[in-house]
This record gives C-alpha cells, sequence and structure tokens, in this order.
C-alpha cells in the first residue's frame, strides 16, 4: 500500500525534524550561558557608574555649600564698617571666625570628595575596558555557537521541502489521521510490529491483526495507543 509506505518515509522525516528542533531549542539557552559573564561585569559596570554618579552628587552638594558659605563671609565682611560697638565687634569677628571654619571643612571635604571622584571615575572606565573587551569575547562565542547549527538549518530545511513532496500525495483521511498521532507520538507515530507487538508501546498484537499488518494492505492502528503499524520484512540475521 502506497500510503503506508509515504507514512513510514514521512515519520523518518518528521522524526529526525523533531529531533533536530528540539536540538534547536537549546540555543538561546547555549548563549544566555555564554553571556553570564558579559551580564556580571555590566551589572558590575552599572554600580561603578552609580557610585560615580553618587559621588558626583555629594562633590557638586559641597561645591553649593562652599559657594553658599563664601558669599556669606563676604557679606559678613562688608558689614564690618556698620559696627559701632566693641561688643558688637567682638561678636561679629566670632561669626566670620565661625563663617571660616565652616569653609575650611568644607574645602577639606572637597579634597576627600575630588579624590573619590577620581577613584570612581577610574574603577567606571576600568569596568567599562572589561565589559568591550568581554562583549567581543562573548560575540565570537555567539558566532562560534549559532556556527554549530548551521547544518541542522540546513536538514531541517531539506527534509521540510521533502515533507511537502510528501504529504500531499497521502489519502487525506490517512494524513489527517498521522498528523493527529504524531501530535501525540512526534517521533513514532508509524511504528513497527515486530516479534508480534506494538514497538511503540510494547503491547500484543493479536495473531489476525499481526498478519494484517504484515500484508501492508491497510492501515492498522495499535489497539493500545493507535500508532500506525508496519511490517519490516526482518533482514537476514548475521550468521552467530
Ligand atoms: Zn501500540
Amino acid at each position: 500500500m502506497e500510503d503506508l509506505r509515504l507514512l513510514v518515509e514521512l515519520q523518518g522525516i518528521d522524526a529526525r525534524l523533531y529531533e533536530l528542533r528540539k536540538d534547536k531549542e537549546r540555543l538561546p539557552k547555549l548563549i544566555s550561558y555564554a553571556g553570564e559573564t558579559l551580564q556580571q561585569i555590566k551589572a558590575e559596570m552599572d554600580a561603578a557608574r552609580a557610585e560615580l554618579e553618587q559621588v558626583n552628587k555629594e562633590k557638586r552638594a559641597a561645591d553649593a555649600e562652599l559657594q553658599t558659605e563664601n558669599e556669606h563671609l563676604n557679606k559678613l565682611k562688608l558689614r564690618t564698617t556698620e559696627i559701632k560697638t566693641n561688643k558688637e565687634y567682638f561678636a561679629h569677628l566670632k561669626e566670620i571666625e565661625e563663617c571660616q571654619k565652616k569653609i575650611a571643612k568644607i574645602e577639606e571635604t572637597e579634597l576627600e570628595l575630588m579624590e573619590k571622584v577620581e577613584k570612581a571615575e577610574a574603577a567606571a572606565s576600568g569596568k567599562k575596558g572589561l565589559a568591550d573587551e568581554e562583549e567581543k569575547k562573548f560575540n565570537e562565542r555567539k558566532t562560534e555557537i549559532e556556527g554549530r547549527f548551521v547544518a541542522g538549518d540546513r536538514e531541517m530545511e531539506e527534509l521540510s521541502g521533502k515533507r511537502l513532496e510528501i504529504f500531499p500525495k497521502i489519502t487525506e483521511t490517512h494524513a489527517q489521521y498521522y498528523s493527529t498521532i504524531l501530535a501525540k507520538y512526534p517521533e513514532s507515530a508509524v511504528v513497527e510490529a515486530a516479534n508480534t507487538s506494538c514497538t511503540g508501546c510494547r503491547m500484543m498484537i493479536p495473531p489476525q491483526m499481526f498478519n494484517n499488518v504484515r500484508k501492508g494492505e491497510s492501515i492498522i492502528k495499535c489497539n493500545n495507543c493507535r500508532r500506525i503499524l508496519y511490517y519490516r520484512e526482518p533482514v537476514a540475521e548475521p550468521s552467530k
């Protein structure tokens, strides 16, 4: 029966396609695994940049504070001419002194912050360098990984083409049944009946039915798993 022969061939193609597709499913994982180091370095780079931004912010705040205090000091100094009593004069001097102390302290903090900014800049640019380097490595690895699937892609394309040729040649009801059972058993919708049992589910096939499978004149389904059965003449046993 031609349909049966075609279904056996089709199953061979579909099983291989299934295998290739499953293999291809690993691709995103392999790429993501290859990119783990890069992701980690990028996270470190982001952290370094956030740190840099933080110290820059502190530095700007110190700059603003310093400016405010300097303006304050200038105003105080301008007021010196308005002072009339000794008491006022000493209070005024004290105020100036305190303002100067504050300025000195801010300037000290500024020095520390400038050092921090410098360090944070170096750290951020160091991480950027590492990330660029790792990105290059990752892209190379990605290309290499994708390359491993090129042959499989080509084979899938070929098999899909063959499939398109075979499928319309099968009687529609049989083709439909095959598609239904293939959805359940992607690798074994059509199985061999051997030693009077179904090789799909290992269930015994009644003798009369087995004979019919052997004749190969009609589409016979396993009573248990409903797979399509076919019989292949045993190849001559090698001498023992
Ligand atoms: Zn079965």
